[in-house]
Formats: structure tokens, sequence, C-alpha cells
């Protein structure tokens, strides 16, 4: 009988060995395609009334120097095959431990002259976040933003809470004294002499502190957005707040939606500007809304929330994102923004004003 089925034996089994190869086949196209997925990474160091003729050359090119070393580190773990949250976290690392921005050390300072830190960092594939907010010893916020997304079942924790998860975690502290620079305590002083009416707001001379020029709009706010070769999207945003905020404020940088936002199906965003109205406008995840429901590109996205809703609302700042085809955008409303990317091509954009 055996003779009778010796044919169809050998018909299912040259189908199965057929199936296989096509499934093999199948997959590393899949891989290589991985492997060659674009990768782009974005960063910004925050949006303001940031000026070319308030700023020495000399600052100008420490500013530059710093957003390229950033976004390089961010894109030397993508190329290399890491993921777009190690990226993000790479380029925000090196903008909290410069004096320069408006996170980690260098941050501003609060009414009573200290500083307080929020981070969080989002993830697009799982929508899984993480947010650390009014931190006063952990070093880089943004690195127990992440501890949150990976080891906590919460999404937000603050204060001397966070900081008891940071110890268990075995983070690194400092002391409050580590954050603050001599210009963000003239900052605080200067904010404080306009409050009190002692000082001008409008006088332009006033801004100037050696060579640094003074934000007077308090922002400067760091972020990252990236996609990986796996095409999955990570945005993260790292802060000290407002000059001489009060009361435990906390601003929409760790609120996930307002400061930072990331899905795979549409895009990343991290902002900066105004916390008040960024939360109101759930800025982030408005944008990543238009891009999924109305069909927008990234950038028109950016731009109606950023230029329209915002610009109605009277709210300065900015936003930089990465869609899922590894489009990378930027849009503000201020006279400048410390940003930079490198796009799917591999090229490097640094940048400050306007028109740069
Ligand atoms: N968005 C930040 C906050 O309101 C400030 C900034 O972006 O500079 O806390």
């Amino acid at each position: 009988m055996s003779h009778i089925y010796r044919p169809a034996r050998r018909l299912w089994l040259k189908t199965f060995l057929l199936i296989l190869i096509a499934q093999i086949a199948g997959l590393s196209n899949q891989l290589l395609a991985a492997e060659q997925a674009p990768v782009a990474i974005v960063i910004h160091g925050g949006a303001g009334t940031i000026k070319r003729e308030l700023m020495s050359a000399e600052i100008e090119a420490d500013y530059r120097a710093t957003l390229t070393m950033a976004v390089s580190a961010g894109h030397a773990i993508l190329t290399a095959g890491g993921t777009s949250r190690d990226a993000v976290i790479a380029a925000i690392n090196i903008l909290e431990d410069s004096p320069l921005f408006n996170a980690g050390h260098g941050a501003v300072l609060n009414h009573e002259g200290d500083v307080e830190l929020d981070a969080s960092i989002m993830e697009g594939r799982t929508l899984n976040a993480g947010a650390v907010a009014a931190l006063s010893r952990v070093k880089n916020p943004i690195n127990l933003a992440n501890a949150v997304l990976e080891s906590s079942p919460h999404v937000m924790l603050a204060g001397a809470g966070a900081e008891i998860f940071a110890e268990q975690q075995g983070f690194e502290f400092v002391n409050n004294d580590y954050f603050k620079t001599e210009r963000r305590q003239r900052q605080l002083e200067r904010v404080l002499a306009v409050e009190n009416g002692l000082a001008s707001a409008e006088d332009p001379s006033d801004l100037i502190f050696g060579q640094y020029q003074f934000d007077e709009k308090k922002l400067g706010t760091v972020g990252a957005v990236a996609i990986d070769r796996f095409g999955d999207i990570a945005a993260g945003t790292s802060t000290g707040g407002m000059t001489n905020k009060r009361f435990g404020r906390i601003g929409d940088s760790p609120i996930i939606g307002a400061g930072t936002y990331a899905d795979n199906s549409s895009c990343g965003i991290s902002a900066t500007g105004h916390g008040e109205y960024f939360i109101r406008a759930a800025v982030a995840h408005d944008i990543c809304a238009r891009v999924a429901y109305k069909g927008l590109s990234l950038q028109q996205a950016a731009d109606e929330v950023v230029m329209d809703k915002l610009v109605s609302m009277e709210a300065t700042g900015g936003v930089i994102g990465v869609d899922n085809e590894a489009n990378v955008a930027f849009s503000f409303n201020s006279a400048g923004m410390y940003r930079a990317s490198i796009d799917k091509r591999g090229e490097i954009q640094v940048m400050i004003f306007k028109q740069d």
C-alpha cells in the first residue's frame, strides 16, 4: 500500500521545504529591512528670546559645539543598531551635564534659589512612559525617568518619593549646589528685580551677563526624539522648569502628552516653552493626533499647533519631532530655538536663530 502514497509524501515534503525556504527568506528580508530602516535624531536646547545681536561669537560657538556633540552621540547609537530610547538618553545626558542649558547642571533657580528638576521619556512601540518631577539631588533626571519606565508600575514620581525610588535603583546623588551656576543666580536676581519694579524687563542691556544672554522668557529646556533601525520612536525631555517658580510648580516637560509624547503609529515630540500653556494645549499629543487623525505631515501638524493654536493662546515656545518615516521637524514661535538634527540621509543641521 505504501508505494501508492510515496508521491504524495514527496509532494508534501517538497511543499514543506518550499514553505520553510520562503519563511527563512521572508525573515531575513525582514531583518535586512530592519537593518536598513532609516534612523534619525533631532534635539533641542530650549526656545526663547535668543537673538544673534545679544550673543558673543564665543558663546555661540560653545552652544553649537555642545549641540553637535549631543546629536552625534545619539546618532552613533542609532547607526550602531542601538535603540531610540538609548539614543535619546545619550543626547540628553550631554545637554544635562552642560552648564549652557536649563537642565541638570546649569538649570534655572526657583524662588528660593534652589534647583528642582523634571524629566520624562516615552517609547512609541509600547506607549510605555516614565516621568519624574521636583527632584533636587539626582544628577541626570532623564535616567531616573527611564528607570521609572523600566522598573516601576507607575508613570510619574515626584519629590521625596521619587528620590527614595532613585536610591533603591542605585542612582548617583549630588548636592543641590552641583546644579547651580553664577549665570542662573544672576538670572534669578534680575527676574526678582523686574518683579519688584527695580529693573525693566524691556532693557536689552540688562539681558547681558558676561558673555551670556539672559533668556528673559526663562525658557531653555532640553529634549531629543529619535527613530531607530527597528522603526521605534522615542522622545524625552529634561528641564529645570522656569526661573523663580514657586510652591512646587511643575511644568509640561514631565507631563506625558504635553511636553513629551511618542507613538510609532504617528510621531514623537519633545516641547519647550511656557509650560502652563503647553499643558493646557496638550501640545505633544495634539501634534501626534493631527498626524494620525487628520493625515497631516509632521511639519504641518507641528506648525498648526505651534504657530496657530499656541500663538492664539499667546504662548511662546517650540517643538521638535520625528515621524514613523524618519522625517524630522522643528517648529517654534520664539526668536530662536537651540536645535540640531541628523536626518535619514545622515545630514547634520545645527541651528540657533530663526534665520540661521
Ligand atoms: N517647558 C518648561 C517648563 O515650563 C520650560 C522650558 O521649556 O524652558 O517647565
